[in-house]
């Protein structure tokens, strides 16, 4: 008999890109096989965002579909995973065309959890129930996962994201972020740099840090504490790698100047910041809950250009559309 197919839709961010990609390799070696399209696959996988309002539509649109397929292929499996299935729980499970939920927490189990829905034909259901505890150390099945199915991007040759850090501590107010994936968990260095190393052997030359606001990365281990800055020359040293990154910084003070003098420091670190401003209004970065002004933010750009002057600067901002009522409150956008 073959092994069933499993197709995987990615609706969201580079986290949700890149835990799309983990989870592909992981189901391959727990043997089932990647299906092309819908019209081949057994199983099929929708990989969520809740950072936009319009995404979680497209993915309720999209189930709406697939419960009209499934009246035509009853044993159709259909699994939500990642932020949306962590935000809905149990509210999504109910709907008609899902068979499967499960967190961005629980991926690790998710061969098993399919195994059992084709299984049983029925529905499973796997999230973290205190989304904001602490998560606790000695629970590192998402950091050998990471190390495990991590790999080069399929997209890119030679490049390939790496995790640094998971949740995040900020609560802007239109980003979901902070309740669906918890607060902010630091991998170990160590980690991290093996999973490097690793990539390097695989022939990653690239390779881009991620956070949700990587610039916080900080992990302290006895008197040590290692900070992004260390980070991204340990990462510089590895061999065979060329060229670092790391998005998505916020704009705060935190590791800043040690930030830019390890990139000043090093040509293998790429002059690029991602620094989303989200607004030039104060009144506006006060209603988002963004811990800064418009003149600080600013400030920060100016610090990075008196040490880098090549330094590149990309960011997400809300413009005004012609006619916006401002007297509506801010819209949701990307994260950062
Ligand atoms: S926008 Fe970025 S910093 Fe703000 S809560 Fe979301 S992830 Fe955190």
């Amino acid at each position: 008999m073959k092994s069933p197919a499993v197709f995987i839709e990615s609706f969201g961010c580079q986290m949700n890109k890149l835990d799309t990609a983990l989870v592909g390799r992981a189901l391959e070696e727990a043997g089932f096989r990647p299906a092309a399209r819908l019209t081949e696959a057994d199983v099929v996988l929708i990989n969520t965002c809740s950072v936009r309002q319009h995404a979680e539509d497209r993915v309720l649109s999209h189930l709406g579909h697939l419960k009209h397929v499934k009246a035509q292929r009853p044993n159709l499996i259909v699994g939500v995973i990642g932020c949306m299935a962590q935000r809905l729980g149990d509210q999504l499970l109910e709907h008609e065309a899902v068979n499967l939920v499960c967190g961005p927490a629980q991926i690790p189990q998710l061969a098993e959890l399919i195994r059992q829905t084709l299984a049983h034909q029925d529905k499973q259901a796997a999230v973290t129930e205190k989304i904001r505890q602490p998560v606790s150390r000695a629970d590192d099945s998402l950091d050998r996962f990471e190390l495990a199915y991590g790999a080069g991007d399929g997209q890119i040759p030679g490049q390939a994201f790496v995790r640094v850090m998971r949740g995040c501590n900020y609560f802007c107010t239109y980003c979901v972020v902070p309740y669906v994936r918890g607060p902010e968990a630091c991998r170990s260095p160590e980690a991290i740099l093996e999973q490097v190393r690793k990539l390097a052997q695989k022939g990653v030359r690239q390779v881009t840090l991620l956070g949700q606001t990587v610039n916080s990365y900080q992990y302290r281990s006895g008197a040590k504490t290692t900070c992004l800055a260390d980070l991204l020359e340990a990462t510089a040293q590895v061999g065979g790698i060329e060229w670092v990154r790391f998005v998505t910084s916020y704009p705060a003070d935190e590791f800043y100047a040690e930030i830019l003098q390890a990139m000043a420091a090093s040509p293998k670190i790429c002059r690029y910041l991602h620094m989303p401003a989200q607004s030039g209004s104060d009144r506006i970065l006060q209603a988002m809950n963004r811990h800064y002004t418009a003149a600080h933010y600013l400030e920060l750009i100016e610090k990075a250009r008196a040490v880098l002057p090549d330094i590149a600067v990309a960011g997400d901002q809300v413009l005004a559309p012609p006619g916006y009522d401002r007297r509506q409150a801010p819209g949701r956008h990307d994260s950062g």
